[in-house]
């Protein structure tokens, strides 16, 4: 019997172990699939308990107007010794000289000793500067790029008096909508080629900072029916070329650049946007039965007025038989273009221009009853209406990227 009890006993306590091993493993096991709550809660406890040690002292001053930087470094209690060091150490990357009014500038003070550690400064929409003390008391003056968070929106509309108005009521960013006009101003003109019904969709990037919305970023796709004409541009980045710059544009549905020799408007949108409406305000468009070959665009005296295409200035000045100040651009052998009734003449007899290029501001200068732009393209000597002129693209996207570029844009065609 005794035998037997310690068999049993034997048995008994052979169950019990293999009980315990499965106990046990069963609770090892738990400890690593079912990620205990409770672990996470105290390592997030200890990260806070991390922050919440003493920060830099932090001063942010926004730039005003006539504050120069020794004015700001003297309010923030950087001595003149250590401001002419920061000028000096920044003078390779960035002009201090040259501070942005309303632009924020930030300094950081060590949380222990309270001496100047850094300063951060927006050079642009896409650079920081950063101005740092390092161990050695050297100064280290760097650009960064700035890194944003890129979310992508689709956004459109319909145009009942002007393109403004709409983006204004669909809550577009009005900076976005510049961008979008900037993408057509070849192929339409946001004055007086507008229509009333004309629709238009765009994808975009939106950037953001620390969660913040920040800024519209690069236009991926547009699509703009004007006047029943669908017109599509997609951004492609071929990449950099033999010299190393970068090939990319707007691009229709056959890779033809939508860039084209001349622009649609000599008044860029950006000026136009909240005054004008479809068509309806501009003083003349051109008409050859009233003998007006030219369009009056009508904008505040001051507006800047740019060259359609590349060229060189034929004549700039005062003309006495009704055009006041005039600037007269040869694009090539059959192309040039005027510019009347301006306010100021910001270039000379003989300079080259490029597309683009601010040349005058609008006036009321010679016969003119108010402030507008009078506009004419000349071909082989003949005034011709820019509004109805076809003109050639630019460059189109490489044949052998051809097949690329049409299969990347078909992502986006069904989104717009
Ligand atoms: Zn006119």
């Amino acid at each position: 019997m005794i035998n037997y009890s310690i068999f049993t006993t034997i048995y008994t306590m052979k169950y019990v172990i293999i009980g315990i091993i499965i106990v046990s493993g069963l609770f090892l096991a738990s400890r690593f699939i079912f990620f205990d709550k409770n672990d996470l809660d105290s390592n997030l406890q200890h990260v806070n308990e991390a922050k919440a040690e003493p920060l830099d002292r932090e001063v942010v001053v926004e730039i005003e107007s006539g504050r120069t930087f020794s004015d700001i470094t003297e309010e923030v209690g950087i001595g003149g010794t250590l401001m002419h060091e920061i000028l000096t150490a920044s003078e390779e990357v960035y002009d201090l000289v040259k501070v942005r009014v309303g632009r924020e500038m930030k300094f950081y003070f060590d949380k222990e000793t309270d001496e100047f550690k850094q300063l951060i400064y927006p050079v642009d929409t896409e650079e920081e500067l950063y101005i740092t003390v390092q161990e050695d008391a050297s100064i280290l003056a760097e650009r960064k790029t700035i890194e944003y968070e890129i979310r992508v929106k689709t956004v459109g509309g319909s145009i009942e008096s002007s393109l403004y108005e709409s983006a204004v009521e669909q809550g577009i960013d009005i900076r976005a909508i510049i961008d979008l006009a900037d993408v057509f101003a070849w192929t339409v003109d946001f004055g007086m080629g507008i229509r009333q019904g004309d629709t238009y969709s765009f994808i975009f990037e939106e950037r953001y900072r620390n969660g913040e919305y920040i800024m519209p970023g690069q236009i991926i796709a547009a699509r703009f029916v004007n006047d029943g004409k669908n017109i599509e541009g997609y951004y492609f980045n071929e990449g950099e070329d033999e010299e190393g710059l970068v090939v990319d544009g707007y691009f229709d549905l056959n890779g033809d650049s939508l860039q084209k020799i001349f622009l649609k408007n000599p008044v860029s949108f950006k000026y136009i946007s909240s005054n004008f409406t479809t068509g309806r305000r501009y003083v003349e468009a051109f008409n050859v039965s009233t003998g007006h070959r030219a369009i009056d665009y009508a904008a505040a005296a001051g507006t800047p007025i740019r060259a359609v295409g590349d060229g060189q200035v034929t004549s700039a000045g005062w003309n006495s038989s009704g055009y006041g100040n005039r600037v007269s651009v040869r694009h090539n052998s059959l192309y040039s273009t005027n510019y009347a009734h301006m306010s100021k003449i910001y270039v000379k007899y003989g300079q080259q221009v490029q597309q683009g290029d601010v040349i005058g501001a609008v006036g009321s200068t010679g016969f003119s009853t108010g402030p507008h732009l009078h506009f004419e393209m000349v071909k082989s000597g003949t005034k011709i209406n820019p509004l109805t002129v076809d003109l050639p693209s630019d460059k189109a996207v490489s044949e052998d990227r051809l097949g690329e570029f049409q299969e990347y844009i078909k992502q986006w065609q069904v989104q717009l």
